[in-house]
């Protein structure tokens, strides 16, 4: 049997519901938050990397969108470490913890809300060894209309329209200009450029999510002795960079081969690439003592060994 977590209580699945008047369901009001946990067989320790950051980029979106949630962190991570034990995730897995406004009035609803957390095993993405990506002819949404910096369930539309579009002409992914015409990110990825042995990443004003992964990888820049810029990149610069990647937490690191069908390092992986993908693995499964304490670790006791 699966469980879900609801309102701090472990329900069965099929039982966490929403109901079709709540304004979760009418006007997208939900936010919510991907986390991902390493399984460390050795020492019975499951990771969540950078837990805390993700709980408080959960409260921002909860205030932004202007939803009657207190900041509760406290009891988000014992019921987390409850469903894990609970569901028994002894292996690489996701969770998705989401603020849903389950009031049932009009646009304004603000509440009451419900708090739910789903958690599942989840492997590597696809596309590990390079994927190829186009640029959008949507357009990413700017933060003067909604707040793109945020995880709220009604942006995901913007990218998936994009996705599904890429996907349908070839592409394995796609990257969204912005309304100034620069790049922005992927439909759930941040994108880093790679020239002369610098990284570039949109900055925040960019209209890109604020994501923890992109936060990550800047920080594992600098210990590499690596400069990285966050500033505006155009499409023309963008296609005669040396490497590009793209991050985030399912993500994790995915090479770009190619954007446009123009190749990218001769279509191969390349070297910048290559070390930040294995600086950002070793500090999500606990290899890098500077990222130690930046995960919340589930313990499963000895007693409840697996058969
Ligand atoms: N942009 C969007 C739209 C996303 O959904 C994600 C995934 N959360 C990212 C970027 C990467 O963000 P993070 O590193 O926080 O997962």
């Amino acid at each position: 049997m699966q469980w879900v977590s609801l309102d701090g209580k472990i329900v069965p699945y099929e039982s966490a519901t929403v109901h079709i008047a709540a304004a979760a369901l009418k006007y997208a009001a939900s936010v919510f938050e991907g986390v991902r946990g390493y399984w460390n067989g050795d020492s019975g320790v499951l990771r969540l990397f950078v837990l805390d950051e993700h709980l408080r980029r959960l409260s921002d979106s909860a205030a932004l969108m202007r939803m009657d949630y207190g900041h509760r962190p406290d009891c988000l991570v014992s019921s987390i470490e409850e469903l894990i034990l609970e569901n028994d995730l002894r292996q690489d897995c996701y969770l998705r913890i989401a603020i849903s406004i389950i009031g049932r009035g009009g646009i304004e609803t603000c509440g009451p809300v419900s708090v739910s957390i789903d958690a599942f095993p989840f492997e590597r993405k696809p596309g590990a060894s390079g994927i190829h990506v186009s640029v959008s002819s949507w357009q990413r949404i700017t933060d003067a209309s909604m707040p793109s910096r945020l995880k709220c369930i009604a942006n995901y539309h913007n990218g998936r329209l994009a996705k599904l579009q890429a996907k349908l002409d070839g592409y394995d992914d796609t990257l969204l200009l912005n309304r100034n015409g620069t790049l922005s990110e992927a439909p759930t990825s941040c994108f880093f450029l790679v020239k002369s042995g610098r990284l570039v990443t949109p900055s925040l004003s960019d209209d890109v999510l604020a994501s923890i992964t992109r936060q990550v990888v800047c920080e594992l820049a600098g210990e590499m002795n690596l400069a990285v810029e966050e500033r505006e990149i155009t499409r023309s610069e963008a296609y005669l960079g040396d490497e590009a990647f793209l991050c985030g937490t399912g993500a994790e690191i995915l090479p770009v081969l190619s954007i446009d069908r123009m190749p990218l390092n001769g279509g191969g992986v390349g070297p910048v690439t290559h070390r930040i993908s294995s600086a950002y693995f070793d500090a999500a499964r606990g290899r890098n003592p500077a990222y130690g304490a930046r995960a919340c670790c589930v313990r499963f006791s000895c007693a409840e060994e697996a058969p």
